[in-house]
């Protein structure tokens, strides 16, 4: 594969349709490209932005034995990157050498590929980058005796000049004005703030995983990511999570054959509604992996609420020839020549560290999976059950049915049972008004609670049977319905916090949350910058209670760092009201007495669209007499 990899490359060479070069020709005639399109193909590949730049130059650092790696960009890195190293450097003699195409200290032959243990091996990184912008390496080898090393400016490919100059042991690489020769491509980079999320996340990655190298990121001359030498792993995650994340990340081990997997996966408390706080290394190189993914998302499978995806750092050491790094030329994509084996030792090393955190995992199923308890029930049948309780029972009928008697099987249970023990009500319930009066825009029956089952689902008759209401669900629902007429209103009900919160937001997500402060309040949420990475939050939508706030503001801010590129202003609006409407809800897993459920019933037959949550599922489904009797075999 790793072969076919690199031919495929050189077909693309020849690829009418990526030649941007004018002299790249007509059609029929075949033709030897210059070297300089050439090397602009390689880099269309390679450098797909700022991110990707500093990528191979902090790798190539790396390579160089760097102890101390500083990055500082200028506007997300589109006007300027500066990568300053203090590795072994480059000899005079060999400056030039390094910026032409396939020039490489680091391997000779195909049989050093697969023994490989550098970063970066096709020596076409430097070229490549500077045939799409402006270039200028300073750089002095350790072993020099003398003071001066060597400066080298190259544009568009085409070296300038290349002089001696006084320079300290390492390399310092200028990349200036990045596809300032390929307007069609800098057109697409994006807007500052997110090329500079995209710089955070590869420079996260690449701190991670070399906790012993200092690494400094800058923005405009304004330092944003510090992450000190360390020689614990646990201690360089304080650094680069933020305590509070790294406070809950659970380490985990596991080996089997050549596989050697180490790491720290967080407690489910920490999880996220984004990806973003998922980390694989192999063989100390950043990369995505389906295999790693599928055997982390099913270790956590049973403990995570869908939609939320736990936080992760996974290292995986396994012998070179076992892999292909070069299925995609940005490495990121990577491949196992056994994939069984890294599935198994991810996997177990997993639910391994999940029984640590002391809570059992079937427990945390029952508690927090709503979706689990369908029973098997597909959507379109449920659905189908829906449009039967919309549609077809006059509430006439339902009230005349009143008397009929509670479906069998299902005991009446706990607090709910005074007032329901005869076929009527005995008074009226309290919903009784909000039923009448909005009957006519909705048709919902006349419910009575018969009472709370799992501490999820609230169990009622109506005058056609069983209906059975995912009791989150429907105030997801109905919290949603609330926020959003306050937020339409431009009256979000907030609380002031007395005692504001104090959250850390790492690198990432306080560039996000500067971009978005505006909305977050306008949502209801207000978040202040504390100094540092502290932030304090000063009130809250009404609606959360306080234990939630801390957690929700977190994801919110995941969810629009991650939503950002594709997502129109006003849906993230929507959805940041979804976040809390769910937040605001009553949870799987709250028990309800009677007063509780009442309550619930009175704001669902309030509800403009009682039917669906915020997410579409349904909140109720409906068993009618009619199918318990086929059920039963009482009628065929
Ligand atoms: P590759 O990393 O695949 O060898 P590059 O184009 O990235 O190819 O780099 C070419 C060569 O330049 C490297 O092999 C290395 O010898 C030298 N080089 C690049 N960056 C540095 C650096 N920061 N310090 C020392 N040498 C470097
Ligand atoms: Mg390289």
């Amino acid at each position: 594969a790793l072969i076919t990899g690199i031919l495929l490359n050189q077909d693309s060479f020849h690829r009418p349709e990526t030649v941007s070069d004018p002299d790249s020709g007509i059609m029929n005639e075949i033709r030897r490209l210059s070297e300089h399109t050439v090397n602009q193909i390689a880099a269309g590949e390679v450098i797909e932005r700022p991110a990707s730049v500093i990528k191979e130059l902090v790798e190539n650092s790396i390579d160089a034995g760097a102890s101390r790696i500083e990055i500082d960009v200028v506007d997300g890195g589109k006007k300027l990157i500066k990568v300053t190293d203090n590795g072994i450097g480059i000899r005079t003699r060999e400056i030039k050498l390094a910026f032409e195409k396939h020039t490489t200290s680091k391997i000779e032959g195909i049989e050093d590929v697969y023994s490989l243990g550098t970063m970066g091996f096709r020596g076409e990184a430097l070229a490549s980058i500077a045939s799409v912008a402006k270039v200028e390496a300073v750089t002095k080898h350790r072993e020099s005796e003398s003071a001066t090393g060597s400066r080298i400016f190259i544009a568009g490919g085409k070296t300038i000049y290349v002089e001696s100059t006084p320079a300290p042991a390492g390399t310092s690489i200028k990349v200036m004005e990045l596809f300032y020769n390929l307007p069609a491509r800098k057109k697409y980079l994006k807007k500052t703030s997110t090329e500079l999320k995209h710089i955070i996340e590869v420079t996260t990655g690449l701190a991670m995983i070399n906790p012993g190298i200092h690494f400094i990121l800058k923005n405009n001359q304004r330092s944003i990511f510090n992450s000190p030498s360390c020689d614990d792993g646990a201690e360089n995650l304080f650094h680069i999570m933020g305590a509070e994340t790294a406070r809950e990340m659970i380490p985990v081990e596991g080996r089997s054959g050549s596989v050697v997997l180490k790491g720290f996966i967080g407690a489910p408390s920490v999880a996220r509604s984004t990806r973003s706080g998922q980390w694989f290394f192999v063989n100390g190189r950043p990369v995505r992996s389906k295999v790693i993914k599928e055997a982390l998302e099913d270790g956590f499978k049973n403990v995570l609420m869908r939609r939320k995806f736990p936080a992760v750092v996974l290292s995986i050491k396994t012998n070179p020839t076992e892999i292909d790094v070069n299925i995609h030329p940005t490495k990121k994509d990577i491949k196992f020549e056994k994939p069984e084996g890294i599935y198994a030792v991810v996997f177990e090393a997993v639910t391994r560290g999940l029984g640590t955190t002391g809570i059992s995992v079937e427990k945390q199923a029952t508690m927090v999976s709503p979706e689990r308890a369908e029973h098997g029930m597909s959507p379109a049948r449920a659905e189908e059950l829906l449009v039967d309780a919309e549609t077809s029972i006059s509430p006439l009928q339902t009230t005349l049915m009143e008397t009929a008697s509670i479906a069998g099987g299902v005991a009446p249970c706990g607090p709910v049972r005074e007032g329901l023990a005869g076929t009527s009500f005995k008074v009226r319930p309290k919903y009784y008004e909000d039923y009448c009066n909005n009957v006519e825009r909705h048709h919902l029956p006349l419910l009575r609670p018969i009472g709370q089952i799992h501490d999820l689902y609230i169990l009622a008759q109506d005058g056609e049977g069983l209906v059975i209401i995912d009791q989150h669900a429907l105030h997801e629902r109905i919290m949603l319905e609330k926020v959003t007429e306050q937020y339409n209103r431009r009256a979000m009900a907030v609380q002031e916090l007395i005692i504001p919160l104090d959250i850390k937001l790492n690198t990432a997500q306080s560039a996000v949350f500067v971009e978005w402060k505006g909305k977050l309040e306008r949502t209801g949420f207000g978040i202040e910058h504390f100094g540092g990475d502290h932030y304090r939050v000063r009130h809250i939508p009404a609606s959360i209670q306080l234990r939630e706030a801390k957690r929700l503001v977190l994801d919110i801010i995941d969810r629009l760092a991650e939503g950002e590129r594709d997502v129109e202003l006003e849906e993230m609006e929507e959805e940041i009201l979804k976040m809390t409407a769910c937040r605001s809800a009553i949870k799987a897993g709250e028990r309800l007495d009677r007063d509780g459920i009442d309550t619930l019933l009175s704001e669902m037959y309030r509800a403009e669209n009682p039917y669906f949550c915020a997410h579409g599922r349904p909140t109720m489904v409906k068993l009618s007499l009619n199918e318990l009797e086929k059920k039963f075999k009482r009628k065929v």
